[in-house]
């Protein structure tokens, strides 16, 4: 994470309305430095911030009860509120709405598949990018959530998950509402405490985050040390499909979103998820299937079939599983690597997006 710019850096020397839960390892850093502090009470309060959860200054026992004081009086700590919980009785995943500070509300999703507990995570208030099929998009963008409001969001289903489960979320999916690379700094920088073992300590391999098909964003990941997971949410074969569910695709058509995958620095053994939510008469032709098999040819990739979950004013139908097996069978006859993902949390409205289906292996090969 680069450091903030010089002005900024000087905004951060007065107290001032600063949320320090906003700040990197290196603003904090430059935070206490400023204000005469030595350099390692950025490192504990790091620590109480991310790794031991503290969301109040009091419990930061190790600090001086004067500076606890100060940071009291002039800065502020992210607080989110459960604003509702709900179980699902098929299969024991949980939805929780929470609401922001500044009275907006967002979902996240614990799934839980068998033993596997994995938290679905919003990047935005709403999301810009329109999908047909998802029912974030009916909102439309109302804004960014900070670097903060990732992380405590994460936090918070974790203790829901504790209290629950006994345990925290072992996989976390950028799948929840928002289009993840649109908020691509703050995403960068929650990431970035995410997986510091002083931080939330969580490994890349067990974060996927998912695009509906940011083109020019997509290298900025990969382009991390550590490179969480990407899912393309693909779903169409023709540009005149993708361009009418996904009006994405009208800026990074399929031919150009695929060709900027084909130049990623893809390390051995990683696969580039594709994530096809299959909906009824418009992407789940037996010809969409050979399609698929061409537009993946030389992409190393696994592909994820999502039974499509009927909402309110649902504008698409489901397809049998029957069919999905035929569709799939095309793909595994030509060496793709094709599961089918029950959706998990159905009783509940889980479905943000549709894109958070998870995860029943189904398939002959390995799923991350
Ligand atoms: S599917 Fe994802 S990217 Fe598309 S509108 Fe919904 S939240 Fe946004």
């Amino acid at each position: 994470m680069k450091l903030k710019k010089e002005e900024e850096i000087e905004q951060l020397t007065e107290f001032s309305d600063i949320t320090l839960d906003n700040l990197s390892k290196q603003e904090l850093t430059v935070f206490f430095t400023s204000i005469g502090e030595k350099k390692f009470r950025a490192e504990q309060v790091y620590k109480w911030l991310y790794s031991k959860y503290s969301d109040d200054f009091e419990s930061m026992t190790d600090l001086s009860k004067t500076l606890r004081e100060k940071l009291k009086a002039h800065t502020k700590l992210t607080k989110l509120e459960v604003a509702q919980i709900t179980r699902s009785k098929i299969d024991g995943s949980m939805k929780i709405l929470i609401k922001l500070s500044d009275n907006n509300y967002i979902e996240s999703v614990i799934l839980k598949d068998s033993e596997r507990l994995t938290g679905c995570i919003s990047s935005q208030i709403g999301c810009r990018m329109g999908c047909k099929f998802c029912n974030t998009a009916k909102i439309g963008l109302i804004r960014n959530l900070t670097s903060g409001e990732i992380v405590r969001q994460i936090q918070l289903i974790n203790k829901i998950s504790l209290d629950e489960f006994g345990k925290k979320v072992s996989n976390l999916v950028f799948m929840g509402m928002g289009e993840p690379l649109d908020n691509m700094d703050n995403l960068i920088k929650a990431l970035d405490i995410i997986l510091d073992e002083n931080g939330l300590g969580y490994s890349h391999r067990k974060i996927t985050v998912s695009t509906s098909g940011v083109s020019n964003k997509i290298i900025n990941l990969f382009e991390l040390k550590n490179a969480p997971n990407i899912a393309i949410s693909l779903n169409a074969t023709t540009d005149e499909t993708r361009n009418r569910i996904m009006p994405v695709n009208n800026k990074y058509p399929i031919k150009t979103l695929l060709t900027d995958i084909k130049k990623l620095p893809l390390q051995k053994r990683k696969r580039i998820t594709f994530e096809y939510v299959m909906l009824k008469g418009i992407n789940d032709s037996i010809d969409d299937a050979k399609r698929l098999i061409k537009l993946l040819k030389g992409i190393p990739s696994k592909v994820n079939l999502i039974s499509y979950n009927i909402t309110k004013d649902s504008e698409f139908q489901k397809i049998s599983y029957e069919h999905i097996l035929r569709f799939q069978k095309v793909l595994t006859d030509a060496g793709i690597c094709a599961l089918i993902r029950k959706s998990l949390g159905e009783d509940i409205d889980g479905a943000c997006g549709q894109l958070y289906a998870k995860y029943l292996k189904q398939g002959g090969c390995d799923v991350n």
